[in-house]
């Protein structure tokens, strides 16, 4: 069997994937700051890992998942100026930013919840590691690569830089970094102005703040996933992921500081998950080109014409490769809801196939199965994977006409199969079950009160009106059969 390689974006290569430990794997991804709801773009980058994870177990790891939920320290200035976001939010609304955070963070776990995602095995709080991220600020300043300025601790970059090579994950520069940087106005204590935040003293007006040895302060953003990525971890562990939108800086100062502290850079590999645009353009609250998941779910949007089930957006979004950039568009979305209409129908059929034909078939699924696993071997090439589930559609569908092609043991064995990439690994839910149920109850209810006003004008011989009803009913994609126990209907062609 094939072995898993993932795409490195540290090396810009494919590596095989060699976990530290044997049969375990480490995955840290960056979760999100909880200070709105999260938009359809983060909701790609956290089904992409999620996929990620589900495959991991999959292959038989035992996986330790951490995504974090970054409740302090996010300013709303990359460059460590500005207010923290959630602070901003809670000084708006006048209320705790603890009220902040909570209110957000339900709202993510609800989103998560609703699009099948696994939860993580922990998901830690920059709030509740302040201790860690002190620590590690001290084991920073002691090793040299940090310097304290006015009760504000900054990473010494220029130093460190000397020593270790900076910007190799985004591949920039340090030259260019610094033109990519406004001059340094006096107002801050930054030697350089590349240099980053560790820890900043907070002002008068900063609500959220800690005692620490350099006074009241709070972590600057980068630190809180270098902290618990090295609690929850260790010094040197697997996967580290996250949205493409973070290499620089968010995770070029990750790995400086790691390397820093503990020398040791801390993830063995790097994942970068693309972005999701918005007919053709990039999702921007601004100009009105974003999409909540709630607007997708309940289709109240200006770019949507209906609701979509989540398993249909989780099936598009995992049509395309997690480094590909993906658009999506309301045109889009009912392609892939018709796709994974006949995926689920398939596997509907399949599962309710009767035990007919041979035992074996002539369809090779051991070979279809070796496919399926090389795609997703493959830096979990997902949309592989869903074109090899639609040869296994056609299979299904040739052997409702003749059963030899799957064979009796065939069937049962592409049944577990489908059970464990749609439901397992892709994370599919069949939610045209439950919209079929009510609909369904629907439906009967006013077919009845047709086919009986249909038999009343069959009793009287009214022929011209009970042909008119079943014409109609035909034109509709209703077809009326009539049999010794009454009429009954099926729909379709
Ligand atoms: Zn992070």
């Amino acid at each position: 069997m094939s072995q898993l390689q993932i795409y490195d974006s540290h090396q810009g290569a494919l590596k095989t994937f060699t976990p530290l430990k044997e049969g375990h794997a480490g995955l840290y991804v960056c979760g999100p700051t909880v200070y709105s709801h999260v938009h359809l773009g983060n909701v790609r980058t956290f089904l992409s890992f999620d996929m990620v994870f589900r495959y991991l177990q999959f292959l038989g790891y035992k996986v330790r998942y951490v995504r974090n939920i970054t409740d302090a320290g996010h300013l709303i200035d990359d460059a460590d100026e500005g207010e923290d976001k959630v602070g901003r939010r809670a000084k708006l609304e006048q209320v705790e930013p603890m009220e902040i955070a909570q209110r957000y963070t339900v709202n993510f776990h609800d989103v998560m919840r609703a699009f099948n995602t696994l939860p993580p095995s922990i998901e830690p709080t920059a709030t509740g590691h302040i201790v860690e991220q002190i620590s590690m600020t001290q084991q920073l300043l002691e090793n040299g690569w940090a310097y304290e300025a006015n009760g504000s601790i900054y990473f010494d970059v220029d130093a460190y830089s000397k020593v270790h090579p900076y910007g190799e994950l985004s591949g920039r520069n340090l030259d260019e970094m610094r033109s990519g940087t406004r001059e340094l106005d006096g107002q801050t204590d930054k030697r350089s102005p590349i240099d980053f935040a560790l820890w900043k003293k907070a002002s008068e007006a900063h609500i959220m703040r800690w005692a620490s040895p350099w006074g009241e302060g709070f972590p600057g953003w980068h630190l809180e996933c270098s902290a618990m990525s090295t609690k929850y971890l260790g010094t040197s562990f697997d996967i580290h992921g996250g949205g493409m939108d973070l290499k620089f800086p968010h995770h070029e100062c990750e790995i400086a500081q790691n390397k820093g502290a503990n020398q040791d850079g801390g993830a063995q590999v790097w994942m970068h998950a693309n972005m999701l645009t918005l007919n053709g353009k990039r999702m921007s609250k601004s100009t009105g080109n974003t999409l909540l998941p709630d607007e997708l779910l309940s289709g109240d949007s200006p770019h949507l014409s209906k609701a979509y089930p989540a398993s249909v957006a989780r099936f598009f979004i995992h049509q395309a490769h997690y480094r590909s950039v993906l658009d999506f568009s309301d045109e889009a979305l009912q392609a892939a809801e018709k796709g994974y209409q006949r995926l689920i129908h398939a596997w509907k059929a399949l599962s309710e196939r009767p035990g007919e034909g041979p035992s074996k078939g002539s369809f090779d699924v051991d070979h279809w199965q070796a496919q399926c696993v090389a795609a997703m071997n493959n830096d979990f090439n997902s949309p592989i994977l869903i074109a090899h589930l639609f040869d296994a559609v056609k299979a299904i569908q040739a052997d409702q006409q003749d059963r030899s092609l799957l064979g009796q043991s065939g069937a049962k064995v592409l049944l577990q199969h489908l059970n464990a990439w749609i439901f397992d690994v892709l994370g599919l839910q069949d939610q045209m079950r439950h919209a079929h149920a009510g609909s369904q109850k629907a439906l009967d209810a006013a077919m009845g009160i047709v086919l009986q006003a249909r038999k009343q004008a069959r009793d009287q011989k009214d022929w011209s009106t009970s042909d008119a009803i079943r014409d109609q009913l035909a034109a509709g994609g209703i077809q009326v059969k009539d049999g010794t126990d009454g009429s009954t209907y099926t729909i379709g062609e």
